[in-house]
């Protein structure tokens, strides 16, 4: 059998323990896990009325190309239908942007530490990475300006950046793109577009007409409340988006998906509401990191990263064995911290109030 060796040097993903898990092990009745950016108030009610009243055979493939969830995407974000591509989560956009476009005669830039999908893909295909260190969180542009040669491929945006939540602003995004040449594609992954509020924070999907070289990744998995469904998309150029298709599964997104997804975009006054109280509980965490001393950095997005000057793994464990599954930092490259979804207004408490225990 002849496997590639970059791929055996590779750890499958672990995503972090179950609910199912942590209560098997440790005796406990209530678990909240905080630990993958999900919404804390699931999805939208509409869409839930979709989703328990939904009498489609299963014996019937999925539209493979999402026509209605194509077009009501298309419609709300006012590009054409062609520019964009649907993926089983963004994971599976990344997965198929690596898979057409990274082999071993390429490189590929990206942040580091940022999400781990990048890395992991590119590992997979071959591709010789570069990495540049975040500097105060966030993207540091002009040394990934550096990285880039005649033999880079893509490079990787993540904005706002998970782990950090740091976001990088329209004018460096500008800035960025007039100087990364035009063959290279450069990937936008706004997963926690929806939470942010920032006056400076770019509507990237509008810079597709001028920077043909772009794609924009966002997702059904946080705000819209249906990370189990699994559906993300990318919107680009034409020509870059049929590039793309060919290497993506044929039914990658099921017929169930497509319907909340569809029905979950047309209901913007939940999101609304959702980010709101996503931004009320970054406060919660703000006032406690303030009153104990403990640095963060102010987030974008609907979790936050804890620096406990302690062992990741420790405080991780700590919150777990009183029932909140939390992210440590030393899988994230932040050993000292620790990252926690941003949850209701009482989970928010809750975790808080442990974490004055264990300090
Ligand atoms: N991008 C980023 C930055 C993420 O944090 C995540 C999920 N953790 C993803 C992409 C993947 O999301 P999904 O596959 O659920 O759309």
């Amino acid at each position: 059998m002849k496997w590639k060796d970059a791929v055996l040097s590779l750890k499958p993903y672990q995503p972090g323990k179950s609910i199912q898990e942590v209560q098997k092990q440790y005796g406990l009745e209530s678990i909240t896990k905080l630990a993958s950016n999900e919404n804390p108030s699931g999805c939208s009610e509409t869409v839930k009325e979709v989703i328990s009243s939904f009498n489609e055979s299963y014996a019937i493939y999925p539209d493979g190309y999402a026509t209605m969830l194509r077009q009501a995407v298309s419609s709300y974000l006012g590009v054409k239908e062609t520019e964009l591509i649907f993926g089983n989560g963004t994971d599976e956009i990344i997965q198929v942007i690596s898979r057409s476009l990274l082999t071993s005669n390429w490189n590929t830039v990206m942040a580091t530490p940022s999400f781990s999908q990048y890395r992991h893909n590119a590992v997979i295909e071959g591709a010789e990475i570069r990495e540049v260190e975040l500097v105060g969180g966030a993207h540091n542009l002009p040394r990934m300006l550096e990285e880039i040669d005649e033999n880079t491929a893509v490079v990787w945006l993540c904005t706002p950046n998970n782990p950090t939540g740091v976001y990088i602003t329209e004018a460096e995004l500008i800035s960025f793109l007039k100087e990364v040449p035009k063959d290279v594609l450069v990937v936008i992954d706004e997963a926690y577009f929806e939470y942010v509020d920032a006056a400076d924070y770019p509507d990237s999907t509008k810079l597709i007409e001028t920077y043909k070289n772009i794609i924009v990744l966002r997702t059904f998995s946080k705000i819209y409340g249906l990370a189990s469904l699994r559906v993300g998309y990318g919107v680009a150029n034409e020509e870059i988006i049929q590039k793309l298709e060919p290497a993506r599964a044929p039914f990658n997104t099921n017929t169930l998906a497509q319907l909340a997804a569809m029905t979950a975009i047309s209901d913007q006054e939940f999101i609304a509401e959702c980010k709101l109280e996503n931004r009320k509980g970054l406060q919660q965490y703000y006032r406690f990191c303030e009153e104990e001393g403990l640095s963060y950095y102010p987030s974008q997005g609907n979790f936050i990263l804890i620096d406990f000057q302690a062992d990741g793994d420790e405080v991780f464990q700590f919150l777990l064995e009183r029932g909140f599954i939390v992210r440590s930092g030393q899988a994230l490259g932040f050993p000292t911290s620790v990252r926690v979804t941003v949850g209701s207004a009482e989970q928010n408490k809750g975790i808080i109030e442990i974490m004055k225990e264990y300090l």
